[in-house]
């Protein structure tokens, strides 16, 4: 047959991959020249075959690429002939427009794991040991291309043995970043016990053997590590953190140790092995056998991971008992990154276990839960983030999406695709506001992107919003309402055109009226929205004090149903409060002084879990949900009934129901029931719809069962938090009337 050159392009994540010595390889088979290289777009490969050798390669690069590749296109075309003697792999050369993507920080291979227990090996229990086909990436990225001069391991010199692998084509470490050796890479050092030790991993050992609070650096951020099977220990973390019951996530040296402290399915077992290593959300198997209730107080979850590193593997290998590791942040602030950033921790832990390789990217630890077979995102960040996500259209304007203001995150929009932002965290602070900025101008800086429309929540008081209006020097500014949003994040997932019903389950959300929604039936598309149905508004008494404080919302409900009578009542929420404070709320919800209105169902569980006696405080965000989940009893049968008329779901019926129950659990179960029946009336009148979920409350795992049991066909966010972190992806895609089909 003939022998023709022909240039392959292929794009995705397949840059730091290790994917050039894969077409290496496949060039060695199938007995063809040419070359490879990264390019901006990916990777370029020119080849002297033939045709059928031609396919035969290219259905090889589809079907057998590298473990953490992931290919969006690869095209092919015959191009002038050139004359190659063998084939070669050659050097990045850098043209055009970055549209690469930015591969994720991933877990220890098996493979460097066996390296690393293997006293043979030149690397044995090097903490740093890593290939091609794992560990840091995304963390260590100031640019693209993807080359170690570009990340934060620019700043170790090679030593032979280590420059001898990474110049080798056949070998596991050509052109791995990050590798380095106890020669030449990044090292270990305990930081506060004066004299430096040679043994770091020992001694921390011991110390967290004694009860002391470690500060870890990891890939993203730090961890405050101590003993989770020391009382003591975490009793004082969580005293020193300010954080009296908000669950902590544990660190198991493997599955055999997570089997011991929760009951895994064999999807949880799957996602808590795999590369990207995440929390993931299980059933506990109770303190009898386990671990102390401190780690997770009166809540049967337990959130557990994998060790993703060989630091932590070392550590645990060592410890061989559970640790406690949650980010090191202060509240409201993003994940420390360095040493001057954890000074802000001072007094929170004893000891810093640090190294000397830079974050460049902060990125915390991604959160996962299973739900009927289907796994869904709580935390997008570690292993998944940045994420591309490709449209079946292209952008007519490059679209910067800021996201809400909890659990924010950002995402950029050009040609056909969007690269969503890691969690970045709560813009309550200056810190985190800093951070947030920081986050957008990576993203631009690596994707050497220009915005044209910037869009942004609708409430004007939410920090990017501010952000919105105080940069966006002259170009064009869209609002996008919070719950259409999060309804369009659900049809950006699916890929989904057309109209469909959205219900917001949701905390809060500025509504068109200027209220707080939260309960929201929208019918929409990618042009707008109508809101069908809502929850019918109550006084949220003391305004924002009242999303900490279930029993305002609560006090509230009984002054809709009781008026002043209220005050008489023999009820948990009453006994909350004082005589004067009951005097003083009953005139601002009588007059609607500091007095709110909101839909929200979020608001609702909080007052349930008041009117019950089981929460009237929260400690942190979701406490009240958390709790009711306990109480859900699958044996209870029925629901209450509600108002419905002409739009608006009348709750109060359900409240009177609920208060003359004398059993806890049968309340709350019937409560539960009475939420997806909302959903069931509101929907039999737009059955040719699509039915689509989203909002914070559907990361309560009954209610989402519930949902899906009775309604298998509804769309729910997996790949994206139905919570405020998948707001931005639905933002880009407010602007679907400016974009036009990917073949005009
Ligand atoms: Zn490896
Ligand atoms: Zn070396
Ligand atoms: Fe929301």
């Amino acid at each position: 047959m003939e022998l023709c050159t022909y240039r392959v392009n292929v794009t995705g994540t397949v840059q730091g991959v290790g994917f050039r010595p894969f077409i290496y390889a496949l060039a060695q088979r199938y007995l063809v020249t040419g070359t490879v290289s990264n390019n901006s777009q990916g990777v370029e490969i020119l080849l002297n075959t033939d045709t059928l050798t031609l396919r035969q390669f290219l259905i090889a690069i589809e079907y057998e690429s590298p473990p953490l590749a992931s290919i969006d296109t690869i095209a092919h075309e015959e191009v002038t002939y050139q004359a190659f003697e063998d084939f070669q792999i050659i050097e990045t050369q850098e043209a055009g427009e970055v549209t690469v993507n930015i591969p994720p920080d991933v877990s220890i291979c098996s493979a460097c794991e066996k390296e690393l227990f293997d006293p043979n090996n030149r690397r044995y229990k090097y903490p740093f040991i890593t290939c091609t086909y794992c560990g840091v990436r995304y963390s260590i990225i100031y640019d693209l291309p993807y080359d170690r001069a570009n990340t934060s391991m620019k700043f170790f010199k090679m030593c032979e043995a280590c420059e001898a692998e990474y110049t080798n084509p056949l070998d596991r470490r050509y052109h791995a970043q990050p590798i380095g050796c106890w020669e030449c890479g990044p090292k270990l050092q305990l930081v506060g016990r004066g004299v430096p030790t040679p043994t770091p991993i020992d001694e921390t050992v011991k110390l967290l053997l004694e009860g002391n609070i470690i500060a870890v650096k990891g890939v993203g951020g730090y961890h405050l590590m101590c003993d989770a099977t020391n009382v003591e220990a975490i009793s004082k973390l969580r005293e020193r953190k300010h954080r009296p019951t908000k669950p902590f996530a544990v660190m198991v040296r493997d599955m055999e140790m997570a089997r011991e402290l929760g009951d895994i399915n064999s999807y949880e077992e799957k996602l808590l092995s795999s590369k990207e290593r995440p929390i993931v959300l299980l059933q506990s198997k109770g303190s009898h056998m386990g671990l102390p209730l401190q780690v997770a107080p009166n809540i049967s979850r337990i959130g557990l991971f994998l060790p993703y590193t060989p630091l932590h593997l070392l550590l645990l290998d060592k410890l061989q008992r559970p640790l406690i590791a949650t980010s090191a942040n202060v509240t409201d602030e993003p994940i420390c990154m360095n040493l001057e950033e954890l000074e802000k921790l001072q007094g929170v832990y004893d000891y810093v276990l640090e190294h000397d390789r830079l974050i460049v990217n902060g990125c915390d630890d991604s959160v996962l839960m299973v739900v009927k077979e289907k796994h869904i995102m709580l935390r997008r960040a570690r292993g998944y983030a940045p994420v591309s996500v490709k449209l079946p259209f292209a952008l007519k304007d490059n679209v910067l999406a800021l996201g809400a203001n909890q659990k924010s995150t950002i995402a950029i929009g050009f040609d056909d695709q969007v690269i969503l932002s890691p969690h970045i965290g709560d813009l309550n602070s200056i810190g985190s506001v800093e951070y947030y900025e920081k986050n957008i101008e990576t993203l631009k800086r690596i994707y050497d992107f220009k915005p044209q429309i910037i869009t942004h929540d609708k409430h004007p008081q939410y920090e990017s919003s501010k952000y919105a209006k105080g940069n966006h020097k002259g170009l064009l500014l869209r609002e996008v309402q919070h719950h259409y949003a999060h309804i369009l994040g659900v049809m950006a997932e699916k890929q989904l055109r057309g109209k469909v019903l959205g219900v917001a389950f949701d905390g809060t959300g500025y509504g068109d009226d200027g209220h707080l929604w939260g309960g929201e039936f929208l019918v929409c598309d990618y042009d707008g929205y109508e809101r069908v149905a809502h929850l019918n508004y109550f006084k949220l008494l003391g305004g924002a004090k009242a999303i900490k404080e279930p029993k305002r919302v609560a006090l509230s409900l009984l002054f809709d149903l009781y008026g002043e009578e209220a005050i008489r009542l023999d009820n948990p929420t009453i006994q909350a409060f004082t005589d004067v404070e009951l005097r003083t709320y009953y005139l601002s919800w009588q007059k609607g002084l500091n007095a709110p209105l909101s839909s929200s169902v979020g608001r609702l569980f909080d007052a349930v879990a008041s009117l019950l006696g089981v929460c009237h405080v929260m400690s942190f965000e979701g406490e009240s949900g958390m709790l009711l989940e306990e109480l859900y009893d699958t044996s209870v049968a029925g629901h209450y009934s509600f108002g419905y008329d002409d739009g608006i779901i009348d709750v109060l019926p359900m409240i009177k129901a609920l208060l003359e129950e004398s059993d806890a659990t049968v309340a709350v179960s019937k409560f539960f029931h009475t939420l997806v029946e909302m959903i069931a009336v509101v929907y039999e009148k737009y059955r040719n719809l699509p039915l689509l979920c989203s909002g914070g409350v559907f990361q309560n795992r009954v209610l989402l069962k519930l949902l899906l049991d009775k309604f298998p066909h509804a769309q729910v966010p997996n790949l994206f938090p139905p919570n405020d972190g998948g707001i931005a992806l639905g933002q880009v895609f407010a602007n679907i009337d400016k974009m036009k089909e990917k073949n005009d």
